[in-house]
């Protein structure tokens, strides 16, 4: 009997949040758990798979990941093969038809977003992690705004009796967006055209819109480890074109970052890339809250 009123009193904690919500997402990552949050609110009930401090190239599909994707409605990535490694698996053993490529329960973002970089077949051929154009497209703001658009249409084809509730919040959220891009744009306007030194191709689209030039990567190649040799290399380079700062992400190594930093005589920073990525990363106007402050303090 004891047995019987434990089961049914967790089978309702485990309904009771989702009671509410007319939608389960799960996401890859957790910028688009957050975009999900402010377009839907608690008509979804969202997770995602991987944390800010998680490489999203590379995770382990746990069992506790594949029961999230086997009760998904929705299931947001980032595409452009940033999931290559992990994702196929994890549709393919979660055994829901809903969320398989090419049905309405798959979103990709990159279809909507702006990609750069998209290399040549040389560059394929030489092993490089972004075949599809760099993936990490979240860190332009104005991507965020196009996905945001592509992802309400979405919900409301899933959900369509809450689909002007979607459509209002979208609404909410773009006015609140621009606002805040347009002060993001007005601190980072002093980094315009300031040279850095980054460690993976992960902050390519936030120096496309800043303006920030790259002038070398701790990586000898995208997804390949930082090598001694190629980071001695750098330093030679940063001897003759010097750089402001060097930038790695939450999930990154500081070593590779800190060894070159410290010889250049130039700070090392890392940024939250994500939200969680920090604790002022909270949300996604706190990732680029966080992000701007971070820039600017670097490199007055
Ligand atoms: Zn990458």
């Amino acid at each position: 009997m004891k047995s019987l009123f434990v089961f049914v009193l967790t089978a309702f904690f485990l309904a009771a949040p989702a009671a509410n919500a007319a939608l389960n997402v799960l996401t890859c990552e957790p910028e688009w758990a957050a975009l999900t949050q402010e377009l839907a609110g608690d008509l979804a009930q969202v997770s995602s798979a991987t944390t800010a401090l998680q490489d999203p190239h590379r995770i382990q599909a746990r069992p506790s990941l594949l029961a999230k994707a086997r009760r998904a409605d929705l299931l947001i990535c980032t595409g452009a093969e940033l999931e290559m490694g992990w994702l196929p698996l994890l549709q393919r053993e979660a055994g829901n038809a809903r969320i398989q490529p090419g049905q309405p329960g798959y979103f990709e973002a990159a279809r909507f977003a702006r990609i750069i970089e998209r290399p040549t077949a040389l560059d394929r051929a030489q092993g490089d992690v972004h075949a599809s154009g760099n993936p990490h497209l979240h860190l332009d703001p104005r991507n965020i705004a196009r996905v945001a658009d592509g992802l309400t249409k979405r919900l409301a084809d899933l959900d369509p009796v809450n689909g002007a509730r979607y459509a209002q919040r979208n609404t909410d959220f773009q006015s609140r967006w621009t606002a805040a891009m347009a002060r993001w744009e007005q601190q980072g306007a002093r980094l315009r055209g300031a040279p850095v030194v980054v460690h993976h191709r992960n902050l390519s689209y936030l120096a496309d819109w800043l303006g920030l030039q790259v002038i070398g990567e701790l990586e000898p190649r995208p997804g390949m480890e930082p090598t001694a040799g190629h980071l001695a290399e750098l330093l030679e380079t940063l001897k003759a074109t010097p750089a402001r700062m060097v930038l790695r992400t939450a999930y990154e190594s500081p070593k590779a970052s800190e060894w070159l930093a410290s010889r250049a005589t130039i700070p090392a920073l890392e940024l939250p890339y994500t939200v969680g990525g920090s604790p002022g990363a909270k949300d996604l106007f706190g990732l680029f809250d966080d992000t701007l402050s971070r820039l600017q303090q670097s490199a007055p």
